[in-house]
C-alpha cells in the first residue's frame, strides 16, 4: 500500500525484525516489532498504526496553502517578467510596460529594468 500526498509518498518499510513508516521526503517512523521471519505479512493493524503516523508528519493544511500560494506567486512572476522581454524585444517603452502593468514608467523601469533589459 502507497499513501500519497502532494509531495509525500508513503509506505510500509519491512525491517529484519518488524515494519516502520517512510516517505519520499525522507521522514521515517518507528519500527513496529512483529514476527517477520514466521510471518512476512504486515498485520493490518501494524499498518493502520503506520498510516497514522505518515499522516501526522505531513504539513498542516495552513502551511500547504501558504507553499501553494507561494509557489502561485512564483510562477506568476516568472509569467510577468517574460512578458516584460517579450515586450521589451517587441520595442515597448517603459512607460508602455508600466501602463498595461498598472504602476508608472519609473516604478517598471526600477522593477524589471536589470532582470529584463
Ligand atoms: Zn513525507
Amino acid at each position: 500500500m502507497v499513501w500519497r500526498d502532494d509531495e509525500h509518498e508513503g509506505q510500509a518499510e519491512r525491517l529484519p525484525g518488524g515494519w516502520r513508516g517512510r516517505c519520499a521526503c525522507g521522514w521515517s517512523g518507528p519500527s513496529h516489532v512483529t514476527a517477520t521471519l514466521l510471518d512476512p505479512s504486515l498485520p493490518p493493524a501494524v499498518e493502520g498504526e503506520i498510516h497514522r503516523e505518515w499522516a501526522a508528519h505531513l504539513p498542516p493544511p495552513s502551511l500547504r496553502a501558504l507553499r501553494q500560494a507561494a509557489a502561485a506567486a512564483q510562477s506568476a512572476q516568472e509569467h510577468l517578467e517574460a512578458a516584460v522581454r517579450a515586450a521589451r524585444a517587441d520595442g515597448r517603452s517603459w512607460a508602455d510596460i508600466g501602463a498595461a502593468a498598472g504602476i508608472t514608467r519609473q516604478s517598471a523601469h526600477e522593477r524589471w529594468a536589470k532582470a529584463c533589459g
